[in-house]
């Protein structure tokens, strides 16, 4: 595994040693786990390079957020990245990503960042965004790979790339859990004790509406009753948002009648911690 810290390095890397191949791209914020590693071990199926990014990228985290906070060790990292698979580790600098003075960031509007975290982390889409576009553009890579924990992100990058005409197909893949049921998420380490013990309540308040809806019910205020009397299961957190939104557009409804997402934030005390589940409809045909 080749480790790049430079724009000017990676760029000349890939095209004096991966001219015309298949590139597949797995943006991370580092504190690598399974989820993350999910994500690089399907690229290096699918391509013949695989570029993992390492960035804690200042400009998604708001005011207030845990930008300082969030978990880093790129020691760790680097053994893991390259144990599954990944040919370059790539881990810029803030100062080149966002030079003084930059001017330049990528704008995010409209119904797919109008709910869930849209609302509750404002700017947090346009800087994820910025980034992807940034490295988009370094890496040029034919394939890029998401997890479907952070669902939103998925949605508005994959619109970003198809309104911005990048080459380049977005990859959702599913989301990796802990035996309880938690999702396995890099922030998972900064719970309290009593936090990590009542997170799975998150899973478990989800799987409780699937199961309702499964039973036919797909009226969304009485699934968010359900939701929500689960997630106030949880003392030591405060839910930030639970909604039911359709799967493609993000936009709220009132009955599943597409596929939908049903996608929760809860803050903990020095942790928020997001989760969905899709309600897949089947479609009939006659
Ligand atoms: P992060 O480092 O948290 O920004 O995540 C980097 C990528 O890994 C994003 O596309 C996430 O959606 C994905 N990811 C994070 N956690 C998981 C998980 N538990 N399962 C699958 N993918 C994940």
């Amino acid at each position: 595994m080749d480790v790049i810290y430079s724009v000017t390095d990676l760029k000349q890397h890939i095209k004096e040693n991966y001219n015309n191949m298949r590139i597949g791209f797995v943006p991370t914020m580092g504190f690598l786990h399974e989820g993350h590693l999910s994500l690089i071990k399907k690229a290096i199926l699918e391509n013949d390079l695989v570029v993992t990014t390492v960035f804690v990228n200042p400009t998604q985290f708001g005011q207030g957020e845990d930008f300082e906070t969030y978990p880093r060790d790129l020691q760790s990292d680097m053994v893991l990245a390259k144990a599954a698979g990944t040919h370059i580790f790539f881990n810029p600098s803030s100062e080149e990503i966002y030079p003084l003075n930059s001017s330049t960031i990528v704008e995010t509007e409209g119904d797919i960042v109008a709910n869930l975290c849209g609302t509750a982390r404002p700017g947090h889409f346009k800087g994820v965004a910025t980034v992807i576009t940034k490295f988009f553009n370094i890496i040029r890579p034919d394939r890029a790979y998401f997890g479907e924990k952070d669902a939103q992100q998925v949605a508005v990058i994959k619109k970003m790339a198809a309104e911005l005409f990048f080459d380049v197909s977005i990859v959702e893949c599913p989301t990796v859990r802990e035996s309880d049921g938690l999702a396995k998420s890099s922030r998972n380490s900064n719970l309290l004790p009593e936090e990590r013990s009542q997170a799975p309540l998150i899973f478990k308040a989800l799987e409780e509406v699937k199961m309702e809806f499964l039973n036919g019910n797909l009226d969304t205020t009485y699934l968010l009753q359900i939701l929500r009397y689960n997630l106030f299961k949880i003392t030591h957190g405060e839910i930030d948002y639970a909604d039911i939104v359709d799967k493609k557009n993000l936009v709220k409804i009132d009955q599943v009648q597409s596929d939908a997402l049903v996608a929760v934030a809860v803050k903990f005390k020095n942790v928020r911690l997001i989760d969905n589940i899709t309600l897949k409809k089947e479609v009939t045909s006659c």
